[in-house]
């Protein structure tokens, strides 16, 4: 049997594919790119805003006649779409779907295949094949699918699911649930079991990553923690407690055979020094900060419920930029939201143009069902002016883009190879920029190449591998700080 997964939706969405394309490895199927081949159809989908909704309601109808065809193809939907309560419109909508999941959790889709192909093929084959995958390397809880393992380099792992914070505009907590770290204990065994099936890197998620752990530690020590920005007239209480995710980042660092650990997505509050220090020290974690400000006017991020001002966030990024030498910061940015002014967009402009960061994910605001902005604030800055306000802030990220690009000309950047496309080997760069390079004589896939950066555009770089391996620059810089 062969199963074909399309995800919709974020890099945790890509992870909860990964995840069911395990359990469904683990029942012996084959993953096909051909979805009118598939036995098993999963679609996996996105609701952050309304255009993503759109897009995975379309699949679901364009998917329809394969099913008529042949009523024998299990179809599935997981995901934001179906949420972790279940959605019952969507179940009346498509009741031709035999299988609704919830974020992260396949267990519905593999309960329905060993009962109903328990049932239907239960000839010798199918019985040996499940006892067959059940003994072959029981060692290896988590699966990558047959054909990528020794070729996939890179593999992103829950480590927090849902999220608890409550920003206005935003709908994940309510189809990801509350806040639930994994224990540290079993992502380290995830991550080993990838490191022995090929994977070099591993970028830890969560909606808020570095919050990872004060759930397990109880509720206490997560409140006590909580250092809400000024503006949000909540007391500050920088009470310097332990920061868990260092734990599992020092955990994983140790682990032999991979090269590469990343963490996202981090709120601003809980970037502690701790944590800081933690991704300086420790030689795996790469000086990578994924940290989303959304907005640069202070009573946006009020009414956002983001818990900081702009001034916050600036010291932030001088803090980071003070510990992790070398660091690439990315953030995300949310244009056009309920009541935005033109000159409170300004300050969004002008705080990018101050802060000049590596990368900056745009959106236009998209109202969510049940979100408190969706409920009490009005969508009220017309389609026309988002576009123009997100025009405005791709115009000028290009161009910083393209600016810090080109302070690498002419240097030598250590590049973990992941792949390669129209005969170029594409890999990233410790500060997750893309490198393309060409060389036929070696494979270079999984590999560390030390590339000398010959051409610098906004979203690539292209360079020539150096033959003999050099100190990398993060050693240097580690040494020269030392
Ligand atoms: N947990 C992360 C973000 C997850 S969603 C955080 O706290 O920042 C990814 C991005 O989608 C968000 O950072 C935000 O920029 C965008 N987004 C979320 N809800 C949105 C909405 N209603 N309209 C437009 N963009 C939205």
């Amino acid at each position: 049997m062969k199963y074909h997964v399309a995800t919709f939706g974020c890099q945790m969405n890509e992870a909860d594919s990964q995840r069911l394309a395990s359990e469904l490895e683990k029942l012996g199927l084959r993953a096909t790119d051909n979805r009118a081949e598939a036995d098993v159809l999963v679609l996996n989908t996105c609701v952050v805003r309304q255009g993503a909704e759109d897009k995975a309601l379309s699949y679901l109808n364009m998917i329809k006649p394969l099913k008529q065809r042949n009523p024998n193809v299990v179809v599935g939907v997981m995901g934001c779409l179906v949420g972790v309560r279940g959605n019952t419109p969507l179940k009346r909508a498509f009741p031709w779907v035999d299988v609704f999941m919830a974020p992260s959790d396949p267990a519905p889709m593999v309960d329905f295949l060993l009962q109903r192909e328990g049932k239907r093929l239960a000839d010798e084959e199918t019985q040996a094949r499940f006892a067959l995958q059940d003994n072959a390397a029981p060692e290896l809880r988590f699966r990558l699918p047959a054909h990528e393992v020794g070729k996939r380099v890179s593999v992103n792992v829950p480590v927090v699911y849902g999220c608890s914070h409550a920003c206005t505009f935003c709908i994940i907590p309510f189809r990801r649930g509350v806040e639930r770290s994994r224990p540290l204990g079993e992502i380290v065994a995830e991550v080993r079991d990838l490191v022995a099936q090929g994977v070099k890197e591993v970028t830890l998620l969560g909606q808020i990553v570095d919050r990872y752990g004060y759930d397990l530690l109880g509720e206490d020590y997560a409140i006590k923690r909580y250092n809400p920005g000024a503006a949000s007239g909540i007391p500050s209480q920088n009470i310097p407690i332990h920061t868990p995710l260092v734990d599992l980042l020092q955990a994983v660092n140790d682990i032999e055979g991979l090269e590469r650990v990343r963490f996202l997505t981090s709120h601003p509050n809980w970037m502690t020094d701790e944590l800081l220090d933690a991704v300086r020290a420790l030689p795996k974690v790469m000086p990578h900060i994924e940290v989303p400000v959304q907005a640069g006017d202070d009573e946006v991020l009020l009414r956002m419920r983001r818990g900081y001002t702009s001034d916050d966030y600036r010291r932030l990024v001088e803090r980071i930029r003070a510990k992790i030498p070398n660091v690439a910061i990315a953030t995300d940015i949310i244009v056009g939201f309920c009541g935005e002014t033109e000159a409170q967009f300004m300050r969004t402009y002008e705080l990018l143009e101050e802060l000049r960061l590596d990368v900056v994910h745009l959106a236009k605001y998209s109202p969510r069902p049940h979100t408190l902005a969706a409920r009490e604030y009005a969508d009220d800055v017309p389609e026309a002016e988002k576009e123009r306000r997100f025009r405005l802030l791709e115009a000028q990220h290009e161009r910083i883009t393209r600016e810090i690009n080109q302070q690498y000309l002419d240097r030598t950047v250590e590049v973990l190879v992941e792949g390669k496309h129209k005969g170029k080997w594409r890999g990233r760069t410790p500060q997750n920029k893309l490198v393309f390079f060409e060389d036929e004589s070696r494979n270079w896939l999984g590999q560390l190449a030390q590339v000398k950066i010959t051409w610098a555009g906004a979203w690539s770089l292209q360079g020539t591998v150096q033959a003999q391996p050099q100190e990398t620059e993060r050693e240097r810089a580690l040494v020269a700080s030392a």
